[in-house]
């Protein structure tokens, strides 16, 4: 059976794939069934952080799954030391709990920012305050979190205690977040999922304040903005703030599962033996991966990220079918004026470019280290995209 009227029989059908399959890729290029070749502008959702079966990345697979690919928890692997050593040295965080996806690693942010608030203020002192507009995960408590509605409709009750604040309404955010019964304060610093907005500076300077001075928890959710995506380590580096949690997965291990919550000074000895696990998490061969990507978001390639962001945002500065263009770095979100964001990006697809949409906005998360060759030829076919028809 062809592969997608086998998927569409067997795979319950949560995910409005296109009709592409696709077979293997090298760099930040992909090969569907028929060899049509596509410049990936998305990397699996800011995933592949290297491209396709990039060189250095395999090499480090290869080597860990020769010899020992899982072994439990109950014992010590070297690749998962390896990989908090460089986390803690690259964040100035202090401790490190490895699992498998974001929403696990949030799940993980939340009971220790419930434990630490519950230890420290009293069992009334539970809410987590989210963003509007945010995202968070899947599971049922990492969605009552995500502040989208729609989300919610189908799947109540969810897990409550947590409440949503709009972005930069500073007295909101005041009159919810109550001290005496707020655990924490979780956002994104780029809504990614969202639309790509950019959450203001000035607002999250207050947040990270306000969290200070009332002995409130900060979450940063980096599953989607960390890893180098943003031009700094974490998309928090930007803004000059220092959180107490930080949540990271999707690029983190370059295209296998791999989850990670960073715990601050203030938190890292909240959880005792058994208040958490993961039968997979640490996973030697995904720690591997990514040690090898961790390793080299340096200075150089962060920069290279910026430049390459301030080149795709000067190619499109004035285009006519452009209504806004947000994002920072390889993170980037463009409104089309005159169509849809999924019409732009199904035509995309067949001009050989593979884009992804966020709310009204076609996103953009092409690998860290895409090269200026693929990276221009890609804009072209987007810019030719937005174009109306007509104008074509
Ligand atoms: C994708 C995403 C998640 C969920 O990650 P999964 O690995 O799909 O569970 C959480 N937060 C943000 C910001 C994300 O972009």
């Amino acid at each position: 059976m062809h592969v997608q009227e086998a998927d569409k029989k067997y795979i319950i059908s949560t995910y409005n794939r296109f009709p592409v399959t696709i077979v293997s890729g090298k760099g930040s290029i992909a090969v569907d069934e028929n060899g049509k070749k596509y410049i990936d502008m998305g990397s699996g959702i800011g995933v592949t952080s290297f491209g396709y079966c990039d060189n250095i990345w395999q090499d480090a697979i290869k080597a860990q799954i020769s010899l020992v690919q899982h072994t439990s928890n109950l014992y010590y692997t070297e690749p998962c030391t390896k990989l908090a050593e460089l986390l803690i040295e690259k964040t100035g965080m202090s401790k490190v709990f490895f699992s498998n996806s974001g929403a696990e690693a949030n799940e993980c942010a939340i009971k220790a920012a419930r434990k630490y608030a519950s230890e420290k203020k009293g069992k009334d002192c539970y809410n987590i305050i989210t963003l509007w507009n945010g995202f968070h995960g899947r599971t049922l408590t990492t969605l009552a979190a995500t502040g989208q509605e729609h989300y919610h409709e189908l799947f109540q009750p969810l897990t409550s205690g947590f409440k949503h604040v709009h972005v930069g309404d500073l007295y909101e955010l005041k009159s919810v977040a109550q001290p005496n019964t707020t655990a924490a304060i979780m956002i994104e610093c780029i809504q990614g999922e969202g639309g790509v907005n950019v959450v203001p500076q000035n607002y999250v300077q207050a947040i990270a304040d306000y969290c200070k001075e009332n002995d409130i928890l900060l979450i940063v959710d980096e599953v989607q903005a960390g890893n180098g995506r943003t031009g700094e380590f974490y998309s928090y580096m930007n803004y000059g703030i220092q959180p107490d949690i930080v949540s990271t997965a999707k690029g983190l291990a370059g295209g296998l599962p791999m989850g990670a919550t960073l715990f601050g000074e203030k938190v890292k000895d909240i959880f005792a033996f058994g208040d958490h696990g993961s039968t997979f998490g640490g996973n030697p061969v995904a720690a591997a991966a990514a040690v090898s990507i961790v390793k080299r978001i340096d200075q150089k390639l962060l920069r290279e990220v910026k430049t390459k962001g301030q080149f795709v945002k000067d190619f499109f500065k004035d285009d006519p079918d452009i209504e806004q263009i947000s994002g920072m770095g390889l993170m980037i979100g463009i409104k089309p004026k005159n169509k849809t964001a999924a019409e732009v990006v199904k035509q995309c697809m067949e001009n050989g470019v593979l884009c992804l949409t966020a709310k009204d906005k076609v996103r953009l998360l092409p690998a860290l280290n895409i090269p200026l060759d693929n990276l221009k030829s890609a804009l072209e076919v987007i810019k030719q995209s937005l174009a109306t028809s007509k104008q074509r």
